[in-house]
């Protein structure tokens, strides 16, 4: 897809926006409190920037090669981009220069790669911990468990700025089953903000897609990743 209809683009996000808020409001919350991030791995660079100029600043990609293309394409827009898909040390460095979460920190092998690369350039980078919430095998991850027992770990690094955790609802389960999942993830967060001291901030739930944002937001999200539902009825 390369070229939208304007309008029906933003038909689409003033959709999901709406759907947003309600279920913000619904959880005792207001719209501010949850960040929109469209996922745009569906979408060339130029249906992208449509998408920004629609109003969606926030942008998700799972593939490095394409956030690199991506950021360098639309580096005259305000976008702030969100890394979700798996990341492989030797892209470490160039996805650093455009990404400003890293979601998909899914081991502390990795994040102690990425604390040395950001170290040599003396910055902080902010990453959430992707927790295999579903236990399916194929999920990347910290199984639950093991992510109480990194964070001491994890606090010793110099440059990695650890903010929150990201989950994944199970493909095959069906929305009470989903947000059973976010709703443990959301435990999970509350236990290690008690348990971390004053000097990790963790406010961070990264959680619902297109088929369950609406039950991620009552269950605690503050960032949803949104991608299909966005582009709808387009072309
Ligand atoms: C593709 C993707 C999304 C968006 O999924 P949709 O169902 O298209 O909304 C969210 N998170 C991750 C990690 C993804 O890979």
């Amino acid at each position: 897809m390369s070229q939208f209809a304007d309008d029906v683009l933003q038909e689409n996000l003033a959709s999901v926006r709406q759907r947003v808020e309600q279920a913000a409001v619904k959880s005792g919350r207001q719209a501010c409190d949850v960040r929109l991030i469209g996922v745009t791995k569906y979408i060339d660079a130029q249906a992208t920037r449509q998408l920004v100029q629609a109003g969606c600043h926030c942008l998700g990609e799972s593939r490095p090669q394409v956030l690199w293309e991506k950021g360098e394409k639309l580096q005259d827009l305000d976008v702030e981009w969100h890394m979700i898909g798996p990341l492989q040390r030797n892209k470490i460095r160039k996805t650093l220069l455009f990404t400003h979460y890293l979601h998909s920190c899914d081991s502390l092998k990795l994040l102690h790669a990425i604390d040395a690369v950001a170290a040599e350039t003396q910055r902080q980078v902010k990453c959430l911990l992707q927790v295999n919430i579903s236990g399916e095998a194929a999920k990347q991850g910290f199984r639950p468990e093991e992510v109480a027992p990194a964070l001491p770990v994890i606090r010793e690094m110099r440059s990695v700025q650890l903010v929150g955790l990201m989950g994944m609802g199970s493909l095959a389960g069906d929305l009470d089953t989903r947000r059973h999942e976010f709703r443990q993830l959301r435990q999970l967060l509350e236990a290690c903000q008690g348990s971390v001291g004053d000097n990790l901030q963790l406010t961070e739930l990264s959680m619902g897609m297109s088929s369950d944002f609406e039950v991620a937001i009552e269950e605690g999200a503050t960032m949803v990743r949104v991608g299909s539902v966005l582009f709808d009825r387009l072309r």
